[in-house]
């Protein structure tokens, strides 16, 4: 997942803040899609993301499709920053993973490249 991403677009953030609001205090996960460098599409895949490797099995055979980029996935502790095993999960993967915490707010997200450095986003409207 070479892609560059440099920003998400705010609906869906949003959606992915309303999913997490209403998985809690379970996690929810999904897998995120991009254009011209921009999330701006989930797709939801059963089970969970983080440290799943079942979930990585699941994700390498679908049909190739290039506008995957990472994941996002949420942490119902409210911290925000990747654990051993989702750096571990990241690393398999590549690409860009979000997490977000509980609250579930604009303020309580970050996103990480798969090496485990904090990425900036842009939101768009
Ligand atoms: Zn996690």
């Amino acid at each position: 997942m070479p892609r560059r991403v440099d920003g998400i677009a705010r609906k869906t953030l949003r959606m992915i803040l309303e999913a997490s609001r209403e998985t809690h205090p379970n996690e929810f996960g999904a897998i995120l899609k991009a254009e011209a460098g921009v999330i701006h599409e989930l797709m939801l895949i059963p089970g969970t993301i983080s440290g799943n490797r079942h979930m990585i099995l699941q994700i390498h055979m679908m049909p190739a499709d290039f506008s995957i980029v990472g994941t996002v996935h949420s942490h119902p502790n409210g911290i925000y920053a990747p654990s051993a095993e989702d750096l571990h999960f990241f690393n398999s993967f590549g690409g860009i993973h979000l997490i977000v915490g509980s609250p579930y707010t604009e303020d309580t997200w970050a996103a990480w490249r798969y090496t485990g450095e904090r990425v900036p986003l842009r939101i768009i409207a």
